[in-house]
């Protein structure tokens, strides 16, 4: 039947009745589905724990929580490699700094000096070149390290324990008046974290040439023992402490 057949006012009671009809229908197709599903939109914003979750947290939350902990920052060093030594390592007690009271050198420059003077190879264990001889702020391993061999680089103390038993560290310069390069004093620095951690040596045992018993030497120059005493040492203390305190 066409809708044009219909009078206007038929139309509109009809509708009307429709729209009455509307909330019944609504009710008779809830009790139909038992009301049981909730639209999805609603599930989506229940509170985490809700009638549909046990009202607690559960066991592997609980879990989780404990094992979070404060921790304290530890500076993390990374270490080259080549200065792990692969033979048996000897019981380092001191580590000596020395400057080279030159403008210029590298371990070979040195080694061949030494030679000269009738020692047996380059007498310290570390160079650190300054840029002409070497790259600035290099750390050269000598030929004694590799061996784990005694050094040749602080004589006279008693019973040659600072050669035995001491870790030489050259600084190519002139150091009395003016500091290393700041590339050196850094390679410096991350070679003595290795060294004190690795060996257990404290700070007070990282001393210049000069400290050594019986030595009668200005090295490692008036501005590196200054800046050894004020600087280098507290810093190594501090890495210590720090280190103690995070085990
Ligand atoms: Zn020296």
């Amino acid at each position: 039947m066409n809708d044009d057949a219909i009078p206007s006012s038929r139309r509109r009671s009809i509708a009307m009745k429709m729209l009455c009809c509307l909330p019944g229908l609504f009710l008779l197709s809830a009790f139909a589905t038992g009301c049981q599903t909730p639209p999805r939109a609603v599930l989506a914003d229940l509170p985490e724990y809700s009638i549909l979750k046990p009202d607690r947290p559960s066991p592997s939350r609980t879990t989780v929580v404990k094992k979070i902990r404060p921790r304290q920052v530890r500076p993390v060093a990374r270490f080259p490699r080549e200065w792990i030594p692969t033979t048996k390592e000897r019981p380092w007690r001191w580590v000596v700094i020395h400057h080279s009271a030159t403008d210029f050198g590298s371990a070979k420059f040195f080694d061949r000096a030494h030679r000269r003077r009738g020692w047996d190879e380059l007498g310290y264990h570390f160079v650190i070149t300054n840029g002409r001889g070497g790259r600035d702020g290099h750390v050269e391993i000598g030929s004694r390290w590799g061996k784990q061999k005694w050094g040749a680089h602080c004589g006279g103390t008693p019973n040659n324990a600072y050669n035995n038993y001491g870790i030489g560290i050259c600084l190519v310069g002139k150091c009395s008046k003016s500091l290393p390069s700041s590339g050196q004093l850094r390679s410096l620095k991350k070679l003595l974290g290795f060294l004190t951690a690795r060996y257990g040596i404290k700070p007070a045992d990282v001393i210049g040439h000069r400290d050594a018993p019986n030595a009668a030497t200005a090295c490692p120059g008036d501005a590196l023992h200054r800046y050894l005493n004020n600087v280098i040492r507290p810093e190594l203390s501090r890495s210590r402490r720090l280190a103690a305190g995070s085990r």
